[in-house]
Parts: C-alpha cells; sequence; structure tokens
C-alpha cells in the first residue's frame, strides 16, 4: 500500500522523467527542420515552455523531498535518443514527428490530469497550482499541431513532388 502523498511524488518523478524526454524529442526535431519554418518556431516556443514546467516539477520535488535523479530519467533520455535517430530515417520525418508529437502532448495532458487529482487528494495546493499551471501549455501545444497538420500535410506533399526540393524536414 501507498498514501497519496508517495503515489504523487512517485508521478511527479514520471513528470520529471517525461518533460526531460519532451525536452529532448523537441531539440532533435527542431535542429532538423529546415522548410517548415511554422512548426519550427513553434516548437522552440514550447521548448522553452518544457524548460519552465520541468522548473515547476523540480520546486515539487524537493518541496516534498524528493530527489528528480532517477533511474526512470535515465530510461527517458534513451527513449528519447533513439526516437530522434528513427526519426531521421525516415523520408516524411516531418509528419511523422508532428504525429508524434501530437501523441507526446495527449500523454502529457493525461499525466498532469491525474497529477491535478492526486495533488487535490493528497492536499497539496501547490503542486496542484503547479500542475494546473502546465496542462493548458499541453493542451495548446496538442491543439496547435492538430490543426496545423492538415497545412503541413499539404505543405509537405508540394514540396515531395517537385523534384528540386526536400520534403523530409
Ligand atoms: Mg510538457
Ligand atoms: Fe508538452
Amino acid at each position: 500500500m501507498a498514501t497519496p502523498q508517495e503515489n504523487l511524488l512517485d508521478w511527479l518523478r514520471d513528470a520529471h522523467a517525461m518533460e526531460q524526454q519532451a525536452e529532448k524529442m523537441l531539440r532533435a526535431q527542431s535542429e532538423r527542420l529546415e522548410h517548415y519554418p511554422k512548426l519550427k518556431t513553434r516548437i522552440d516556443f514550447h521548448i522553452q515552455e518544457t524548460l519552465g514546467q520541468q522548473k515547476l516539477i523540480e520546486e515539487c520535488l524537493s518541496r516534498l523531498g524528493g530527489s528528480s535523479s532517477t533511474i526512470k530519467d535515465i530510461t527517458g533520455k534513451l527513449m528519447a535518443f533513439g526516437q530522434a535517430v528513427g526519426g531521421s530515417l525516415m523520408s516524411d520525418e516531418v509528419i511523422k514527428g508532428a504525429m508524434a508529437g501530437y501523441v507526446f502532448e495527449n500523454v502529457e495532458i493525461a499525466s498532469y490530469t491525474v497529477l491535478i487529482a492526486a495533488a487535490k487528494a493528497a492536499g497539496d495546493t501547490l503542486t496542484q497550482a503547479a500542475c494546473e499551471e502546465i496542462l493548458p501549455q499541453e493542451q495548446a501545444m496538442a491543439e496547435w499541431l492538430l490543426e496545423h497538420l492538415p497545412e503541413l500535410t499539404q505543405a509537405f506533399l508540394a514540396r515531395s513532388e517537385d523534384p528540386n526540393l526536400e520534403a523530409k524536414k
């Protein structure tokens, strides 16, 4: 068995690992993008938000007496590295990357929804407030990606059928 506070601390550690993975994924995508400036700009904006989220979660962890350097963090970094390498081999990496980004943002939305409920149950109003600050940023990024997938697809298809243009990134 475990108290709500103990579960909350575990989930905060998971969230910290998730945000480190998010940063790695977003940086890898941004660094490779050349022909899709709107997507790159939105990703760069979310990298800055992600750094702020990491700081908020770290503050929660240190307030609750937990460290953020766990094995899970290391696993997350390795997974992100694998994904970044994998993406570069695909001829449609911009599309696969945007799709993966949308999935990732929705995992983040689910995670912060759980954390908010757990923080409420644990009576931890500061953790609740931190997660309520982060959640709308993830929702906005998910919405932006979904809204822009059609125009991104059109841009990719147009470049893809032109022999003089590179489409993949
Ligand atoms: Mg995030
Ligand atoms: Fe995010």
